[in-house]
């Protein structure tokens, strides 16, 4: 084949055939094609798109590039969760603990910070000694032992991705949904897993703050998977402030902590809840949401779910004490307050800049080889809807260097807004979608459940 047609037809608009596109990434993975014609064609991708078979080959050619587990020996049906991230999002350390407690198996391969967002492995690896750089023989032992194991991409898994992803990081083509769809689903499917969760998150804090584009990519993601012969659904969730009340490495895991504990904020534990109801739907373990709700709630109040992520923590090298005692967790230095500067209702908070500020003290990079801080974060004592004085403490910046903490503590102030009036309260699950959501009565919208006692 030749690479220099394949990129004129796409830069014309042209579907490339199954065969084409596998050329294209087996040529590209084996250094046959340099990088700097790569970067032409995801431009072009970028700016003509993809069509639906082109995409569905793109994730399946990725996904071949490397090592597709085969996970049959370990009995139980396996379900995943992907987010697109956001702002606080620590759900996967409480989900997948829970789920695995009530008979999933949970095989999860997740990312570090991205931008603005934090990554679960840098959470994971704030617990003393925790392992996310496990062999995959190493994993499936964990797997197959304690149903739920929680580790990095490795070399063997989609290489396709792992150079793409790269190159369009410095190419301005990571926004292109056809190209974010196939990373995430070659990703996922190369796990070996039977069923998926997406959690799409939108809002001020997402990578896609538009509803539309946020459908767009869930319902592109959800028909890859379906092509692959997999069970796929996915929520749209709102991300238009911070998740819970802690943002930073060693804090979400606190947070996380609680929340197994049964103590989590509200948001929080009913977007872990809902996309929990669907992974138990999804491995046929509950024939009912108000089964499968029934089923979380026991896992949690019994400390089941809880002692699963101990035995998880311990599986992977990490101290499971911090479960008891969160003094064995790091936490930065010096704390600095944040005020109220008004008084009346909190109307918004700029979420992607609170996330750009967490950067800053260390929750993410600016570099890949920057080094996060596993204490730095923040605590958030206010939240979208609440009522403040003038003067009273809405957050704390927790950071290693005196001077950060003072700058961020300023500029964290200047996230919140204020109305007079209460605003309208938001659902935290906006939408569900499913393979047959196209059809009657399949959408499914969300009321705001009480908190959990
Ligand atoms: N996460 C991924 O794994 N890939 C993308 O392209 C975007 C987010």
């Amino acid at each position: 084949m030749d690479f220099l047609s394949l990129l004129q037809r796409k830069k014309a608009g042209a579907r490339l055939t199954d065969s084409e596109i596998d050329w294209l990434i087996r040529s590209y993975t084996k250094n046959e094609i340099p990088d700097y014609q790569m970067a032409a064609w995801l431009m072009a991708v970028s700016l003509r798109g993809m069509g639906k078979s082109e995409t569905i080959a793109l994730t399946r050619a990725m996904m071949s590039s490397g090592q597709v587990l085969d996970l049959s020996r370990i009995k139980g049906v396996k379900v995943d969760k992907h987010s697109t991230g956001g702002v606080g999002d620590k759900v996967s350390l409480i989900l997948a603990p829970l789920v695995a407690a009530c008979g999933c198996v949970v095989p999860m391969v997740s990312g570090r910070s991205l931008a603005h967002t934090g990554g679960t492995l840098d959470k994971l690896e704030s617990i003393p000694g925790f392992r996310t750089n496990l062999s995959l023989k190493e994993f499936e032992t964990v797997l197959a032992r304690v149903g739920v194991a929680i580790i990095g991409q490795t070399d063997e898994v989609c290489p396709a991705d792992k150079k793409l992803y790269a190159l369009r990081d410095v190419t301005a083509t990571v926004d292109s949904i056809p190209l974010i769809a196939a990373s995430i689903m070659s990703k996922k499917l190369a796990e070996g897993i039977d069923g998926l969760v997406l959690d799409v998150k939108t809002g001020s804090g997402a990578f896609m703050p538009r509803k539309r584009q946020a459908r767009q990519l869930a319902n592109l993601m959800i028909e890859i998977g379906t092509a692959m012969n997999k069970r796929v659904v996915a929520l749209i969730t709102n991300m238009s402030q911070p998740l819970g009340k802690m943002v930073g490495n060693a804090l979400e895991v606190q947070e996380a902590i609680a929340a197994l504990k049964n103590e989590g904020p509200p948001d929080l534990m009913e977007v872990t809840l809902t996309l929990g109801e669907e992974m138990l739907l999804i491995a046929s373990i509950a024939q009912n949401r108000q089964q499968a709700r029934r089923l979380l709630l026991r896992a949690l109040v019994t400390g089941k779910a809880l002692k699963k992520l101990q035995e998880m923590i311990a599986a992977q090298g990490g101290n499971p004490d911090v479960v008891d005692r969160p003094e064995l967790m790091p936490l930065a230095k010096y704390k600095k307050e944040v005020w109220a500067d008004g008084s009346g209702f909190i109307r918004a908070i700029a979420t992607r800049d609170v996330g750009l500020l967490g950067i800053e003290i260390g929750l993410g990079r600016k570099r890949v080889e920057d080094r996060v801080d596993p204490g730095a974060g923040f605590v958030f004592f206010k939240k979208v809807g609440d009522r403040v004085k003038k003067g009273e403490l809405l957050a704390e910046v927790y950071a290693g260097d005196e001077k950060k903490a003072e700058m961020v503590g300023a500029k964290l102030g200047r996230c919140f807004f204020y109305s007079e009036k209460e605003p309208k309260p938001e659902e935290m699950i906006i939408e569900r979608l499913a393979p047959d959501s196209g059809k009657k009565g399949a959408k499914r919208r969300h009321h705001r459940r009480k908190p959990l006692q």
